[in-house]
């Protein structure tokens, strides 16, 4: 890898394309100051709204704009498709793969913004038997995956198979476990329940499970027991003080104290933590910067990593002070470390965190909110939510159009993504020619292709 020759130079390298790296890529774009942003995915992505993808109320496309689109109308900035693979920070390069090639950039400054993924807890076989929530990939696969189970629940005999087939197992009570658990069983009611004749709202079993002793733990005491009871009447069984002790292809195993339990379901659904993406632990060693357990760097207070003055990290990849894995924090580093770069404040100045508040959905009309001491629920959390979420999502156009889907979903019945998934879900059916009987494959989603090696070249 370090046989590499540096092809060019540049002020700052950002890599990623998430709340973090867009928040800095954004001020340095509008300063005119020349970067490179290098991201391995081509979309800057709103995670929030992913659960709406996953059930059918929007499309990828509406919460997931282009990067190279968003910077198109800055001169200054330079965007690149690739995966960011090692940094050498004495002499102020990184490396990226693009094409199976590695390629080498020069910076004075280089900010890190690439996020978290799922962690397992050191049980990684469960990623190869549940379904996630982190990537436009994770979203369309589950959203697949929730079509295929009530197509195959309607034409199947077996009333066992039927029963296992309308039982989804949500892990984990976080913001992503409690909209998702929420949204498929509205999804089952509001939606489905039109669709299909045979099947009921009360067909369909949703079970949200939590380590912990209350739902969405963050919030705590009034706002949790709120968001449990407004799940529990809504029709979703959560499960508290509970711990996944085993998951294979047809259920969990739970256990709470001594007893063990077992739950027969052909979706469970992981939402119970994160841990750094892989470039935080090259980041770590390259600069001597300590990590947490879940991998994330212990980043100095002004977002500098280790002994390097000209390094940044922001974001979930991050932590300090116990900020919350939450967007703000990571546009509000990003504003941060592109303040220091440009030379308007002082270079160490500590980063502070100016908490407006957090909120989580619970289901249609249904969220909480605090705000300092303020706390909301119900209807006015709900529609606070929506209209916060829709002033940070990019582009008037995917306002408009989610402002329409939320019309459509929410006061009407439709999901209007259900057709496109319809449809993919046929052409991914692999059916055999031979079969004349009417067999629907049991499963058709496939395991994720093994990226390739990158090839090293070096380029002079
Ligand atoms: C389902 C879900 C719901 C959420 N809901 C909320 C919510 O309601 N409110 C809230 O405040 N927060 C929410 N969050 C959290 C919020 O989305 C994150 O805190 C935020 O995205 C963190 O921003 P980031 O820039 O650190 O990382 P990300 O936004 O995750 O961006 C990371 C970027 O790095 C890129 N990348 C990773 N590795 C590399 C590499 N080696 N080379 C190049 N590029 C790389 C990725 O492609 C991506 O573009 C939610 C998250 C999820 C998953």
């Amino acid at each position: 890898m370090g046989s590499t020759a540096v092809t060019d130079r540049t002020e700052v390298v950002v890599v990623g394309s998430g709340f973090g790296a867009l928040a800095t890529a954004k001020k340095l774009a509008k300063a005119g100051t020349p970067f490179v942003l290098i991201s391995e995915t081509t979309e800057h992505l709103f995670q929030p709204l992913l659960y709406q993808v996953a059930t059918g109320v929007l499309s990828a496309g509406e919460i997931a704009p282009s990067i190279r689109s968003i910077l198109a109308k800055y001169p200054s900035a330079d965007v690149r498709l690739g995966r960011v693979v090692d940094v050498r920070p004495d002499v102020h390069e990184v490396d990226y793969v693009a094409g199976g090639v590695v390629h080498t950039v020069g910076y004075r400054s280089l900010v890190a913004a690439t996020g978290a993924r799922q962690a397992y807890f050191g049980r990684d076989e469960f990623e190869k038997v549940t379904y996630a929530l982190k990537t436009v990939e994770d979203a369309e696969r589950l959203r697949r995956q929730i079509l295929r189970c009530f197509e195959e629940a309607h034409t199947t005999t077996d009333p066992e198979r039927r029963r296992n087939l309308l039982s989804f197992v949500v892990i984990g009570a976080g913001a992503t476990g409690v909209e998702l658990a929420g949204q498929i069983k509205e999804l089952a009611g509001r939606y489905f329940e039109q669709s299909f004749h045979d099947i009921s709202a009360d067909d369909v079993s949703v079970t949200l499970v939590e380590g912990a002793g209350e739902a969405l733990p963050a919030f705590g005491g009034k706002l949790s027991e709120y968001t449990k009871q407004s799940l529990e009447k809504s029709g979703v069984d959560v499960v508290l003080g509970t711990f996944v002790t085993d998951i294979d292809e047809h259920g969990a195993t739970l256990k709470a104290g001594d007893e063990e339990r077992r739950i027969t379901a052909e979706t469970i659904i992981w939402s119970a933590g994160v841990r750094a993406n892989d470039f935080a632990g090259v980041l770590a060693e390259r600069t001597g910067c300590a990590t947490d357990r879940a991998g994330r760097l212990l980043v100095n207070p002004d977002l500098t990593v280790g002994g390097y003055a000209d390094v940044y990290a922001i974001g979930d990849m991050t932590s300090l002070n116990n900020l919350p894995g939450q967007s703000p924090v990571a546009m509000q580093g990003g504003r941060h470390v592109a303040r220091t770069i440009l030379g308007k404040q002082p270079v160490g100045t500590r980063f502070k965190y100016r908490d407006k508040g957090s909120m989580a959905i619970i289901n249609r009309f249904r969220a909480i909110t605090r705000v300092g001491k303020i706390e909301l629920s119900g209807f006015i959390a709900w529609v606070l939510w929506l209209a916060v979420h829709l002033v940070y999502m990019v582009g008037f156009r995917n306002r408009y159009v989610a402002v329409m889907s939320w019309f459509g979903s929410f006061l009407g019945h439709r999901r209007p993504h259900f057709h496109y998934a319809q449809e993919q879900h046929r052409l991914d059916a692999d059916v055999p020619d031979d079969v004349t009987v009417t067999a629907v494959p049991a499963r058709v989603d496939r395991a994720p292709e093994k990226k390739p090696e990158p090839e090293k070249v070096s380029v002079r």
